[in-house]
Parts: C-alpha cells; structure tokens; sequence
C-alpha cells in the first residue's frame, strides 16, 4: 500500500475550535498505525483528512507523495478503504449488495469477489443474502471491513472499527486486518480510545493530545513502560 505524509495538517472549525493542529507525520507504506487519545483530541479529524472527508484549513496530506487535494474526491478515494464509526451499512440492500457497492461504482459485477471477502471477513456466505437488521452488530460490523476491502485498496482507513464488538469477534476481525497487511503490504490506519486494542494490532502508536501528536512510539515501548 501507499505511504501517507501529513505536512503540518492544521483543522479548523467553523466554531474556532481548533481540532487537528500542526501535525506532521509519515505513516510508512505497508505499516499498521494507530491513533489513540482521549475522546476530542482529533483522532477521527486526522483520519478523515486522508479521503477528503474533511479537508484541512493548513496544511497538507500527501499519499505516495500526491497532495489529496488534487483532482476529483472519487479518485483519492477508490484507493482507500474506509471503515466508518457506526459501520453504515445501507439498510434496504442486503449484505452481498452492500459489499458489492464499491464495485458497482467501477461498474464491476462480481459475485465470487462478494464471497471471498465474506470469507476474509470470516462470516458465513450464506449471510449474504440476509439483511442489516437480521445481523448482530459484530456481524454488521465484519461486512463494514468487506466492503471497505471490496475494490482492493492499498489503504484502510479505520474509525474505533472494534468499537461494539465482543472480545472474541474483535480479536478476530483484527488478526484478518492483520493478516492482510503483513500478506498484501496493506497500510492500516486505525483510530481508536482502546490503548490494548492499538497495542494487540498496531507496530506503531501515536498518541493524540489536543489536537497534536503527544508521543510516537510501538506497543513494545508502551508495554516496557516507557
Ligand atoms: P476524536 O476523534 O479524538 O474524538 P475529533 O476529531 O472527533 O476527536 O474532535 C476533535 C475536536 O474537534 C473536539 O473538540 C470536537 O468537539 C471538535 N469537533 C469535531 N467535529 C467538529 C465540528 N464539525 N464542528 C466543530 N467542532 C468539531
Ligand atoms: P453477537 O454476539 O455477535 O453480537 P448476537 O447475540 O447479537 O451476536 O446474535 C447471535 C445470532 O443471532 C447471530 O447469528 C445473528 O445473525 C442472529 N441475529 C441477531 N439479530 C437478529 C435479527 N434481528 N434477526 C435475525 N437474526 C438475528
């Protein structure tokens, strides 16, 4: 996957507020990080200025070396997966057609791709023709990863992605993400306010203060105590 730099990323509210401020940062290709802090430090700020969720009042956010700014929305983001904090599933297609959605945008039709990321995603396929309603939220939350997967991308961007979930189902999704980094070189941003999640998934750890980055370090200096 691609690498990620934040050139002084600097974002501003409406309101004044100042949520992400000045930050610099490589996030290397390949690598799983993860953005921890506090809740209102501008963890899932930082996140979305990667897909132009949220563009930046200063600064800027490069993948592989290309500003995100440039060009239309949709061509940043058919390359990042993006694992939304309430999961948003659409509620009137099913599980397969929510998969395939990211593929239907590329005009792409393919039912073989739906199943086999059930099974990255470690569901059953046979829950693809069952709707959102009918899932669990762990199981809700294992179709929102396949979609994200759905067209390839070399990016995954992920917002508290394990939030809901029960220890056992998120050990699981986590070791899948895991797996597919380490195979297929995926990078992996995660966001998350769960120190011992970041420290099971992630190879590196940056600590969000106010909008700032407050320590850049791996789970085995955190765990040293250091
Ligand atoms: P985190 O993901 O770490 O919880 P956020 O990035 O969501 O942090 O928020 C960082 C700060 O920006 C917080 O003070 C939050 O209240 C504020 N904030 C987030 N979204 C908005 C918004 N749309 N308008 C104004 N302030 C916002
Ligand atoms: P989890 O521990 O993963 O959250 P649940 O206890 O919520 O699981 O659900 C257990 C099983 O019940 C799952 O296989 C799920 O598919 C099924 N289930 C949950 N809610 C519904 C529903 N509204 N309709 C049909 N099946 C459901």
């Amino acid at each position: 996957g691609p690498g990620v730099t934040f050139e002084r990323v600097t974002k501003r509210y409406a309101d004044g507020t100042v949520a992400v401020d000045a930050v610099s940062c490589e996030v290397t290709a390949g690598s799983f990080v993860a953005l921890v802090g506090a809740s209102g430090s501008g963890k899932s700020t930082l996140l979305k200025t990667v897909n132009r969720l949220i563009p930046p009042s200063d600064g800027r956010v490069l993948i592989d070396g290309v500003d995100v700014s440039e060009g239309p929305a949709w061509q940043v983001r058919r390359r990042i997966g993006y694992v939304f904090q309430n999961v948003g599933l659409f509620p009137h297609l099913s599980v397969a057609e929510n998969i395939a959605l990211p593929l239907r945008f590329e005009r792409r039709s393919d039912p073989a791709r739906v199943e086999a990321l059930l099974d990255t995603v470690e569901l059953p396929r046979a829950l693809g023709g069952r709707m959102p309603a009918e899932l669990s939220g762990g199981q809700r939350q294992r179709v929102g990863v396949a979609r994200a997967l759905a067209t390839d991308p070399g990016l995954l961007l992920m917002d508290e992605p394990f939030g809901a979930l029960d220890p056992v189902t998120r050990d699981t999704l986590g070791r899948a993400i895991a797996r597919l980094q380490r195979k297929r070189g995926l990078t992996v941003l995660m966001v998350t306010h769960d120190m011992a999640e970041a420290l099971l998934d992630a190879e590196r750890v940056l600590v969000m203060e106010g909008g700032r980055i407050a320590a850049d370090t791996t789970p085995a200096a955190l765990m040293r105590g250091e």
